[in-house]
Order: C-alpha cells, then sequence, then structure tokens
C-alpha cells in the first residue's frame, strides 16, 4: 500500500513547499511538470520557491496527458535526472507526471490547480494511447500540495465535475459489493467506508460548496483526497470507480463529449443507481443541488448517446463486474432506465 507522506492543504499552501522538501528529504533538482495555465497560476512560484531554498526546477510543459506527452517528459527525466518530479495543473498534467515519474522510478508531489476529479491524490493514471478508456495503477504522490488560493482561480465548472465524481461513490461502493457477493471479489471494508464518506461529505456541505466559498472549496478537495487514499488502500480503482465510470467511458467512446468526467459520472450515477435498486432521486438531487448536469441533454449529448453507451458500458471493462454485467440490458432496457430517471426525455 502506497499513501502520500506529506498533504498540505489550505490558503498558501504553496509557500510550504520548502518545509515539505526539506521534510521529505528531498536533494538534487527538481522537475515541473505544468501546462501553460498551470505555469501561471502555481507552476512559477513552485519553480521560485524551490529555487529560492537551492533546489533547482527544470520546467516541462505538457498540453496533454497522451502517451506522447509521457514519453516526452521520460525523455526529459533521462536528460536532466531530477530526483523528484512535481506535477502542477489539472488532471492531465498530473497524469503524465504520475506515469513518466513512475515509468522512471522517481517519486511524484501533486500540486492540483482544480478540483475536476479525484486523479489530484490517486494512485492511478488516466493516460490517452495506452490503449485503454481508463485509469490504471501507477503510483501514489508522495506528497499532495493544494493551495486553496490557486484552485479558487479555476472555472467554476471543474469543481461541479469534481462534486459529480465525488458523488459517484455511490454507486461504485455498492458495485464492489455486488462483486463479492457474485464473484467473491476481495472487498475492503474501511477503503469502501472512505469512498462512501467523501461522497457523503459533499453531499451533506453541498450549499457551501458555491463560488466565492472557499470552505465548499476545502470540503471538496479533502474528500477528493480521501478517495484517492481509498484507492490506495484498496490498491485498484475499486471504491471509487463502478458501473457509473463505465457509463461515462463508454459514452466518450461513443460521441466524445464536451462534457467533464466528473459530470459524466454524475449522470452515471443516477443511471445505475436506478438500476442498483438504489436511491437514484437522492443522487440526482444532490447533483442539481450543486448545479451539475442531471441529463443528457446537460452533458451536449445525444438521447441515442447516452442510451448507447449504457448499453456498451458493460463491454468496456468486462473483468470488473457491476450491476451493468450482472443485468446485461439490452436496447430497450438502457432506453427504459434512461427515461424512467429522466435522463433522457
Ligand atoms: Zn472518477
Amino acid at each position: 500500500m502506497q499513501l502520500p507522506r506529506e498533504v498540505i492543504v489550505g490558503d498558501g499552501a504553496l509557500a510550504r513547499i520548502p518545509d515539505v522538501v526539506q521534510r521529505l528529504g528531498l536533494k538534487g533538482s527538481a522537475m515541473i511538470v505544468v501546462g501553460p495555465k498551470g505555469y501561471e497560476v502555481a507552476g512559477k512560484k513552485v519553480s521560485d520557491l524551490l529555487a529560492a531554498n537551492g533546489i533547482s526546477a527544470d520546467v516541462v510543459r505538457v498540453e496533454t496527458a497522451t502517451i506522447k506527452d509521457v514519453t516526452f517528459v521520460e525523455e526529459q527525466i533521462k536528460a536532466k535526472k531530477p530526483s523528484v518530479l512535481f506535477g502542477v495543473g489539472g488532471g492531465s498534467k498530473i497524469d503524465a507526471a504520475k506515469l513518466s515519474s513512475a515509468e522512471q522510478g522517481l517519486p511524484y508531489v501533486s500540486v492540483p490547480t482544480t478540483l475536476s476529479h479525484d486523479g489530484i491524490a490517486s494512485p492511478l493514471a488516466s493516460v490517452k494511447g495506452l490503449g485503454k478508456p481508463y485509469s490504471v495503477m501507477v503510483q501514489a504522490p508522495l506528497a499532495i500540495i493544494a493551495d486553496i488560493e490557486v484552485i479558487a482561480q479555476a472555472p467554476w465548472r471543474s469543481v461541479v465535475s469534481g462534486c459529480g465524481d465525488a458523488i459517484s461513490k455511490f454507486t461504485a461502493v455498492r458495485d464492489w459489493r455486488l462483486a463479492q457477493a457474485d464473484k467473491d471479489e476481495y472487498y475492503g471494508e474501511y477503503a469502501a467506508s472512505l469512498a462512501l464518506m467523501s461522497a457523503r461529505l459533499v453531499m451533506r456541505n453541498a450549499e457551501l460548496i458555491r463560488p466565492g466559498n472557499e470552505e465548499g472549496l476545502r470540503v471538496l478537495l479533502e474528500a477528493l483526497i480521501s478517495c484517492g487514499v481509498a484507492m490506495s488502500i484498496a490498491g485498484s480503482s475499486r471504491p471509487c470507480s463502478g458501473s457509473e465510470h463505465l457509463f461515462s467511458h463508454a459514452l466518450e467512446l461513443v460521441c466524445h463529449p464536451t462534457a467533464m468526467h466528473g459530470e459524466q459520472c454524475g449522470v452515471g450515477s443516477i443511471l445505475c443507481a436506478y438500476l442498483q435498486g438504489a436511491n437514484w432521486r437522492r443522487i440526482r438531487d444532490a447533483l442539481r443541488e450543486v448545479n451539475a448536469p442531471t441529463t443528457g441533454v446537460g452533458l451536449g449529448v445525444g438521447d441515442s448517446d447516452v442510451v448507447q453507451a449504457l448499453e456498451m458500458a458493460m463491454s468496456v471493462r468486462p473483468e470488473r463486474y457491476t450491476i451493468l454485467h450482472k443485468l446485461c440490458l439490452n436496447r430497450e432496457g438502457c432506453e427504459r432506465v434512461a427515461r424512467n430517471t429522466g435522463v433522457i426525455s
């Protein structure tokens, strides 16, 4: 089990980077993997703080998290030989840092600038070009440094997406329990409770999660970090990714939506909670409360895309047993679920 050794959360958390570096005993040089926006809001400051404390840092810019980006970062690691990598940005830059550092046997520090999903603290990375539309186990961050002042500058939609990803743990954990009951799969009570607690925390504090309220951002940040820790404890994405995530991955294969990961998982969670016989209305209402989409229209996709994605979701990952694998719905069944939950009209 790999867990982060330092988690620093709060206003001005970036300023504590030198202390963290010292406590972790990091020596030599560092490398910062960052996009243009992330450099502006946090990367430059990280670089300056490291330099002021005698650690030179090479800045490697990436735009996306494709296998090409990861290979590029790995080449930079081989050339510059840093002793630690900092992933600064939203999901993709952190994923690129996570995978390239793991491949090169280096620790990495996660410095999130948005709260769009739980990858900011998880040991998994989602990288395009690996031949898998879902996340793969890589390595947990050595440290997480999350500055609320920085995160507050991100587009509000990323916060909505993060809420959707957190709320979707309700169906993920139910699927995990189902896999234990039907397939005798390993089920970790502690990891499952941690993931569920994160979902509950976001739902209970939904009224705080509003633009301009840093307290709400802190709630979401802590929930997403707990999700990452739950996955580290479980040794897989199981506590945080079930049928609703398979729906989201399938939707991407079906129609390349412009919606964000957590928005798609939220809608998937409504559909899958219905199939699980769970209180799907509660999930829908919680998503509404944080202004997250609850319909195909809200995701900007067509009714037929929703139905097709739900039908193909189980084949995205046949080995990850969920309610979809148990029920094996046909097209008509999927359409009925989507209509009954109001996801399509
Ligand atoms: Zn997710």
